[in-house]
């Protein structure tokens, strides 16, 4: 599932129309301090569903919309839309592109939509689970995380590595099989 292009518009410092088009072989983004680097996976958190603003560096909702400069308004709505290649149909839609689109308006509003068509958050979620880009999924880590893994104790990052591998569910099922055996082995002495 090949990430196709980033459009933003009125997210954060990206009042115009803006499209990032993610390439093969395309594993960097630079420029310099305050650029506008962040925002970019600002912009991929919160369009996948991200709802503590906190976690896109806002106090606010609305921090997140343009808020204008020394020559231009601010905007009243900020729309971000990330496209991925679906031809593989890892994406349970029926469709070789995905747009997945999430729109706020300064008066509070806000929509998400897939392929242009009007959906619940729910729906985004529930496409995205499993594929490692749902909620709690490692696929974008901040800089200040890295440096929590780096400087965990061993059992911590084990568990983190456990969660990223998929097998924690598995552990909490088997913790639950052995439970219930002992307690089998408890009736059956009886
Ligand atoms: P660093 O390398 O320090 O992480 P960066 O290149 O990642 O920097 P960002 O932190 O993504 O840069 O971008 C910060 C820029 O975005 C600042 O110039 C800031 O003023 C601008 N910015 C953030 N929110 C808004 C907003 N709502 N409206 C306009 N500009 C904004």
């Amino acid at each position: 599932m090949q990430l196709l292009r980033l459009e933003l518009k009125g997210f954060k410092s990206f009042a115009d129309k803006t499209v990032v088009k993610f390439s093969p072989g395309m594993t960097a983004v630079i420029g310099p301090n305050g650029s506008g680097k962040s925002n970019i996976t600002d912009a991929m958190k919160w369009v996948l569903g991200e709802s503590n603003v906190r976690n896109l560096r806002g106090q606010k909702a609305e921090d997140i919309i343009f808020s204008g400069t020394e020559k231009r308004k601010p905007m009243s709505a900020a729309e971000v839309t990330l496209v991925f290649d679906n031809s593989d149909q890892q994406l349970d839609l029926d469709m070789t592109e995905v747009a997945i689109t999430r729109r706020i308006y300064r008066t509070g509003e806000s929509e998400f939509l897939i392929n242009k068509r009007s959906c619940r958050l729910k729906d985004i979620h529930l496409l995205l689970a499993d594929t490692g880009l749902g909620r709690d999924s490692m696929a974008i880590i901040g800089q200040n995380r890295i440096d929590a893994i780096l400087n965990s104790k061993p059992e911590e990052r084990r568990l983190i590595f456990e969660d990223v591998a998929g097998i924690s569910r598995f552990k909490i099922n088997k913790e639950d099989a052995l439970r219930r055996i002992a307690s089998t082995d408890r009736n059956m002495e009886r």
